[in-house]
């Protein structure tokens, strides 16, 4: 099996291009990533006159004594490097490797994210695919042609032109039935092939192509096949296999068969002997597959959903869609009536969603509809896996790809839609490493530059996509001149208009669940001590009696809580900058810190509250292995599971946990935000927040929309059955404008507020921002460092410089953490000036990281 050049040729939907030498006279070098392992530096080669090299062709380079692959990434006028250092290009093995669109969307994210593009490409391609690859040489037609057997090669024969080398090497390849070895072996056996090879090449009696790594070849499993059906002389065990492989359809694992039956070897060997199965070797694709529930037929559509679809179908080109829609309206099942017509008209579709916890119930959704024309690709696929998947892709068939963040580069080469499923969420940022990119951004691009629509959806829109609504998007340009990399053609049209579709009830007019708000304070005061109040103990002791299905959230972010007084519900903030302080833990008996993250205000904890002199000062923060161990105390025969990332860990994890409790394995889900994110569990009846505190008063200024959606999403996991829902939110401060928007369901009011905020201290959406990460092994130097920084920053204009301070958690295996935080107006983008400069402030011993658009500032 290899990938053969009519398969990558699909990749290569652009024009072949126009000469960059000639355009542009000034190029005379190219940097070239070289295909050799761990190799993260780009090498400049130069360009041969007569060679049209274009970024993202594959080329072939000396490197040492060794004739390399590697990819073209940026041509160059200039270099400091001196002439007779610099070695010249062999050859173009491929061209058009990355599509011209794809290409752009590469060089955008390297730009907007300050991240060299190779890093950027290595997120892009699977893991392994340039590095173990190898190239390979095979006759063409033409060249398999021998010169006795072929009167056209008698005049005017190009093999009478060749080079003994040449020669040497298509007689080498004619010798060999399949006509093609590695470019290694013709290396080894041929001195000097490298000319030789170019020259067929040139002539057209060979051709290169690139066989992929050899770790990722097609896995293959033993299947079973029935062949023979009467069943003359066969004991009754032997018929009892028989009979399991017809009600099979004739066919089954090997391994599937012998636990089935519970059998050996030896019995379906006997079986093979007498002619009734055959036992072969079968490819089996390493996709993630699900359970495929067959023949799911699209559902009739509510008013608001055919309203939507109707828009959504209407639409051609580019087009960004805002398709807010309470919990459970019915939004996925527009994806799927989207998707439909995309895939008839023979193109694919991308669908990315926040978790891979998220993956299992909804590719099967996906599956149920589409078959086996859905495929999921996320980081935690094995590199079997991904790379099945990505070849898969690569085909051009029409498909559907499920998948996380790093989807959104998935190689499809014809793409006519993507969506972002809860689009909201900050699971779409990737914070380290570089490029620090936003799903939501490269969606944009990448729609922009596929001219495809993009749909958002959400019950709990973010307050970028709310704003853009109605108003015309500008989806953040690149910095990069149109022209510099390569002269695309493609470039940001302002003229698109967002669209806003909304979904305001749930199927079958459910009413939203009621949300109940249990104030703490009342409780401690009314003596109870336990982590529930008395409305949860009831209503967990009601969900045992009546045999229902419970959800309890618990709110647990790293290490860094706040701190607040349990009797009267203050909150201790920073006197400047109207956030909660953070909680440091140090070292064990050092004096406790209050820190605030953004201009390093320091105070001591105090001991009493400042509000009511409260004694009962605590800073919060509590895991679900201890809400699960007081749950087994107080409720020992309510069966529970917890789902967070300690128990979800493993492989598969999540698809068995939610499979065990959709069977009602279980009473009780304890778990964190994965929990809030999509769910559709119809028997569950009664979702339970232990203390919505945790989220309301985290340091950062997203804290109070992050809080809102987060409980929303809870709170929806309630009542999306037949039985109405039940929801408990536990807080110390039930006057805190978000929790009275979360019961209310007040999504218009909640961005009303807190938008008015965003404006008047010109944080995102209005001011934009970017985070300078700094970390070191050494405490002195990271601080100095940031400081240096800081202080060159400060001669430059455009943005306001906040900090340098610690970072909430200052020390990280053991890396001392410092930040910069750089605010920018209102209609600018971020842009950093000469950050190389920036960067070179940095001594070896500090690493920065640029975070464009950060999510998390702690
Ligand atoms: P959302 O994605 O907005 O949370 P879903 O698409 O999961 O909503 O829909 C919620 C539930 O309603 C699902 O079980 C889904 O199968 C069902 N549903 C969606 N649309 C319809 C419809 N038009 N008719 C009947 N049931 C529907
Ligand atoms: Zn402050
Ligand atoms: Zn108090």
């Amino acid at each position: 099996m290899y990938i053969s050049d009519v398969k990558l040729s699909s990749l290569a939907v652009a024009e072949p291009g126009e000469s960059y030498q000639s355009k542009t006279t000034g190029y005379r070098w190219i940097e070239v990533l070289v295909d050799c392992p761990g190799n993260l530096d780009l090498f400049t080669y130069s360009l041969p006159p007569q060679l049209e090299i274009k970024p993202g062709d594959i080329l072939s380079v000396p490197f040492g004594s060794q004739q390399l692959g590697g990819i073209a990434i940026r041509l160059l006028n200039q270099t400091d490097l001196a002439p007779e250092k610099i070695r010249e290009v062999e050859d173009v093995v491929s061209r058009g490797f990355f599509p011209k669109a794809y290409w752009e969307l590469l060089n955008r994210v390297a730009a907007y994210y300050y991240t060299p593009l190779i890093q950027v490409i290595r997120i892009a391609l699977p893991p392994g695919l340039l590095g173990r690859s190898q190239r390979r040489l095979r006759l063409t037609e033409l060249g398999k042609k021998k010169p006795e057997t072929q009167p056209l090669f008698t005049y005017n024969n190009p093999s009478t032109f060749l080079s003994p080398t040449a020669q040497q090497i298509l007689e080498l390849l004619q010798e060999q039935a399949a006509g093609h070895y590695s470019y290694h072996y013709i290396q080894q056996k041929i001195k000097s092939a490298y000319r030789g090879i170019r020259e067929l090449l040139r002539l057209g009696l060979a051709e290169s192509y690139l066989e992929p790594p050899r770790l990722t070849k097609p896995k293959l499993q033993k299947a079973v096949i029935l062949i023979e059906q009467i069943d003359r002389d066969l004991t009754l065990r032997q018929r009892e296999i028989i009979e399991v492989l017809r009600r099979n359809g004739g066919e089954l694992w090997h391994s599937e068969l012998l636990q089935t039956c519970s059998t050996s070897t030896s019995v379906v060997n006997t079986l093979v002997k007498k002619g009734y199965i055959i036992v072969e070797e079968r490819e089996v694709l390493r996709a993630e597959k699900g359970v495929v529930l067959v023949g799911d037929q699209d559902k009739s559509l509510t008013s608001a959903q055919t309203n939507a679809l109707e828009t959504i179908n209407s639409l051609n080109g580019f087009v960004q869609i805002l398709l807010h829609g309470v919990t459970g309206s019915g939004k996925t099942e527009i994806y799927l009536q989207a998707i439909a017509p995309i895939l008839h008209q023979g193109k694919s579709a991308l669908v990315l969603v926040p978790e891979i916890g998220l993956t299992p119930q909804l590719t099967d959704r996906f599956r149920a509809r589409f078959g086996n024309k859905v495929n999921v690709y996320h980081s935690a696929l094995s590199d079997g896996e991904r790379y099945d998947t990505w070849r898969q892709m690569l085909t051009g068939d029409p498909q559907v790809v499920i998948g996380t963040r790093s989807a959104i580069f998935a190689p499809l080469p014809n793409l006519g839609m993507i969506i972002l499923d809860e689009e909201h969420d900050g699971s779409f940022k990737q914070d380290s490493p570089i490029p620090t990119y936003h799903a939501r951004t490269v969606a944009q691009w990448r729609s922009e530059l596929e001219h495809c629509p993009l749909i958002l959806g959400s019950a709990t829109p973010a307050l970028e996509s709310w704003i853009s609504v109605g108003n015309p998007i500008t989806p953040p340009p690149s910095p990069l001149p149109a022209s510099d990399e390569g002269g695309q053609d493609v470039t940001f049209n302002n003229a698109n208009t967002a669209i806003y579709l909304s979904l305001p009830e749930r199927i079958n007019s459910r009413p939203l669940p009621p949300v109940e708000i249990v104030d703490m304070r009342q409780e401690l005061q009314e003596g109870n001590r336990s982590i529930f109040s008395r409305n949860l103990q009831d209503a967990l002791k009601e969900l045992q009696e009546s045999k229902r299905q419970g959800i309890l959230f618990i709110h647990r972010r790293g290490h860094s809580t706040f701190v607040s007084c349990r009797s009267c519900g203050f909150v201790l903030e920073c006197p400047n900058c109207d956030v909660s302080l953070a909680y440091h833990h140090t070292e064990e008996g050092a004096s406790q810190l209050l820190r605030c993250h953004y201009c390093n205000y320091v105070r001591s904890h105090p001991p009493h509250c400042p509000e009511c002199s409260s004694p009962y000062l605590k800073f919060f923060g509590s895991g679900t292995q201890r809400v699960a161990q007081e749950l087994n105390r107080q409720f020992p025969n309510l069966r529970l599971i917890r789902f967070d990332s300690d128990t979800t860990r493993n492989k598969g994890a999540h698809r068995n946990l939610l499979t065990q409790f959709t069977n009602g394995e279980a009473d009780l889900l304890v778990g964190t935000q994965m929990l809030t994110k999509g769910l559709d569990l119809p028997q569950v009846t009664l979702v339970g927040v232990i203390a919505a505190d945790g989220l309301l008063h985290l340091s950062d200024y997203r804290a109070s929309e992050r809080a809102f959606q987060t409980l929303t999403q809870v709170a929806g996991r309630a009542g999306r059955g037949e039985e109405p829902g039940r929801v408990i939110v536990q807080t110390y401060t039930p006057q805190h404008p978000v929790i009275e928007a979360v019961q209310k369901h007040d999504y218009q009011s909640f961005c009303d507020a807190e938008l008015e905020q965003r404006q008047a201290l010109n944080y995102p959406p209005y001011g934009r921002l970017i985070l300078l990460r700094l970390s070191s092994l050494d405490p002195i130097q990271v601080q100095n460092t940031a400081q240096i920084i800081a202080t060159a920053l400060s001669s430059k204009e455009g943005f306001e410089i906040l900090g340098p301070a610690p970072a909430s958690i200052l020390r990280v295996a053991n890396r001392y953490r410092w930040q910069i935080l750089l605010k920018f107006p209102p209609d600018v983008l971020p842009n950093l000036p000469e950050w190389t400069e920036i960067r070179a402030l940095c001594p070896s011993s500090v690493s920065l990281t640029i975070d464009v658009d950060p999510m998390n500032i702690m």
